[in-house]
């Protein structure tokens, strides 16, 4: 297939390119497109062939259900059933990163949801993925755009990298903000329980909820058999080729650490900004400062891609505290470390 690559400046939208992107996801085509959190890979939601379409181009177990994407919250009332705390948390956190689980209508197929009653709705902020959703005039379903098991993309050459040829369009517009993908709750009343971490913190969401659930999947391994609130949670993610190790320790301890093992084996290191010029390695990624977790978030998965770009045996990074933005970095390598944490 030959896939059709529009630039487009979130600046300064080129609305032609738009309404031919829409016309693409109108007639059930694919086409990939910028968001403030990661890239999504959109698809017409009320057409279950899209969905099939989303999963082969993917090679996404099609039990993983798709978020949907709406050009403003109300449009939840055309594909979820909705309630006063989904209009209150609209209110104070959309247009944004965070994604709410609610029961579903029959407008959207059951090949979207995975076979759930319940639908994921988030309405993004960033201009391209607005103006591609309200051209489109109908919800958007969207997984990230990368190949299953690859990092999600953050920026438009890592689309180009995962699936040019298998989907009609890419709309590339540059690096996306946030760098990790939504917030994801459920609701209980006015309690909700955060199924995947994300830009919107647990402490943000309770200046709306009562009470705030961390799923046991953010953070530790399922056993078996055992079912996670989000399906996706049951997958290792993220992964790269060469085995991750998160190391747990105080900064001198975790420094000396790296001195050695860059001396003793082919290793890539994610490392903070402070630390390039005492390791000076050249399998070396700088992500950020160490307490500016935004920076973080944003590097993360351009630097796991870049890793695995180094020809090396082992990958070091940092454990991430779990408060604040923190739990999503957190969830984040400890999936793409499948839980191999290293106390120095
Ligand atoms: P991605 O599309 O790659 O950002 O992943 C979407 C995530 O949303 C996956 O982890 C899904 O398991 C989760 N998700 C989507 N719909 C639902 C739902 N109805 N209930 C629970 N989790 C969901
Ligand atoms: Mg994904």
């Amino acid at each position: 297939m030959n896939t059709k690559i529009f630039e487009i400046s979130p600046e300064q939208i080129d609305r032609s390119a738009i309404e031919e992107a829409a016309e693409i996801l109108r007639s059930g085509g694919l086409v990939a497109f910028p968001t403030e959190t990661v890239y999504g890979l959109g698809g017409n939601a009320t057409d279950e062939n899209a969905a099939a379409k989303i999963y082969a181009a993917k090679g996404r177990p099609s039990d993983n259900p798709l978020i949907v994407h709406i050009a403003s919250p109300e449009d939840a009332e055309r594909y979820a059933v909705t309630n006063e705390v989904y209009y209150r948390l609209a209110k104070a956190f959309m247009p944004g990163p965070l994604t709410i689980i609610l029961p579903k209508k029959d407008t959207i197929p059951s090949t979207v949801t995975g076979g759930l009653d319940t639908v994921a709705l988030r309405c993004p902020s960033h201009p391209i993925a607005r103006a591609l959703i309200e051209a489109a005039g109908v919800g958007i379903a969207a997984p990230s755009a990368n190949r299953s098991g690859s990092p999600s993309p953050s920026l438009g050459e890592h689309v180009i990298r995962d699936l040019d040829g298998r989907i009609d369009a890419i709309i590339d517009g540059g690096s996306c903000e946030i760098g990790l993908e939504s917030t994801i709750i459920s609701l209980d009343g006015s309690t909700a329980t955060l199924l995947r971490p994300g830009a919107i913190t647990s402490d943000a969401l309770l200046c709306v909820c009562n009470e705030v659930k961390i799923a046991p999947a953010v953070t530790e391994m399922l056993s078996e058999n055992e079912r996670p609130l989000s399906p996706g949670m049951k997958y290792r993610h993220y992964a790269p080729s060469a085995p991750l190790v998160l190391l747990d320790g105080d900064p001198d301890a975790v420094l000396s650490f790296l001195y050695r093992a860059q001396n003793a084996e082919r290793c890539g290191i994610l490392c903070y900004h402070d630390e390039v010029d005492l390791l000076r390695n050249e399998r070396l990624i700088d992500i950020g400062e160490r307490d500016d977790l935004a920076a973080q978030a944003h590097a993360l998965f351009a630097a796991l891609r870049k890793a695995d770009d180094f020809d090396c045996d082992i990958i070091y990074a940092h454990l991430p505290k779990k408060d604040g933005m923190g739990l999503a970095l957190y969830n984040r390598l400890i999936r793409a470390a499948a839980h191999t944490v290293l106390s120095v």
